[in-house]
């Protein structure tokens, strides 16, 4: 579990970092971002927590993760908006922060940079298996990085693919419950062949060959 490092409460020789919490889709990452915030309000920090707009699967002015737990965040569309709307907040949160323009990178980069603790949860793969926009370079660019597991619904091993169940060719797609399956690399890639062999036979890829 992660740890966090010591924040010091002088302004001056305070030095700012990013955190990373990254996996696949049902694997708790905003949990994990949740619990990280929750613990910096306790310890009396300036809590800030920003997500995308396009992600209004639930209450637009809460980040909620998929046990219920909830906390406050403030909607944006673009990644300036963070950086106009952060204040003098020390801890800044960001969830979903796969979705977000390229500019993502140097508004996070900043924030360290002033001395702001920034902790970003995002998908860093997409459904096909590709990392995620902007998540390569701020994995790359973090002092922190944790990957968190979901469990593959198919075998009961560790999952990190997030495999989309409909068949639809957009990289955003929301309302993951009913689109998405945490899987096993082992599973991943049996049901990626099983959908590509049915592509070329043109079956519908949610329908199974049945070979005697
Ligand atoms: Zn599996």
């Amino acid at each position: 579990m992660f740890v966090e490092i010591p924040y010091p409460s002088e302004q001056t020789t305070r030095s700012g970092w990013v955190e990373v919490i990254c996996g696949s889709m049902f694997s708790g990452k905003t949990e994990e971002l949740i619990r990280r915030l929750n613990r910096a309000k306790i310890a009396k920090q300036e809590v800030v927590i920003f997500k995308p707009s396009l992600d209004n699967r639930y209450h637009a002015q809460h980040v909620i993760s998929h046990n219920a737990n909830a906390i406050y965040a403030l909607s944006v569309e673009r990644a300036e908006l963070i950086w106009e709307n952060v204040g003098t907040a020390t801890v800044i949160g960001i969830d979903e922060v796969q979705f977000f323009d390229n500019q993502i990178v140097e508004v996070c980069t900043k924030l360290a940079n002033m001395g702001r603790r920034v902790v970003v949860a995002g998908l860093d793969m997409d459904y096909t298996g590709k990392p995620f926009g902007c998540m390569p370079e701020l994995m790359a660019s973090a002092e922190f990085v944790t990957k968190v597991h979901a469990i593959c619904v198919d075998c009961g091993d560790i999952a990190h693919y997030s495999h989309r169940i409909v068949n639809v060719e957009d990289t955003v797609l929301i309302g993951e419950t009913d689109s998405y399956q945490a899987l096993c690399r082992k599973c991943f890639v049996k049901k990626t062949e099983l959908k590509e062999s049915n592509q070329v036979l043109g079956v519908s890829s949610q329908v199974s060959i049945v070979s005697n």
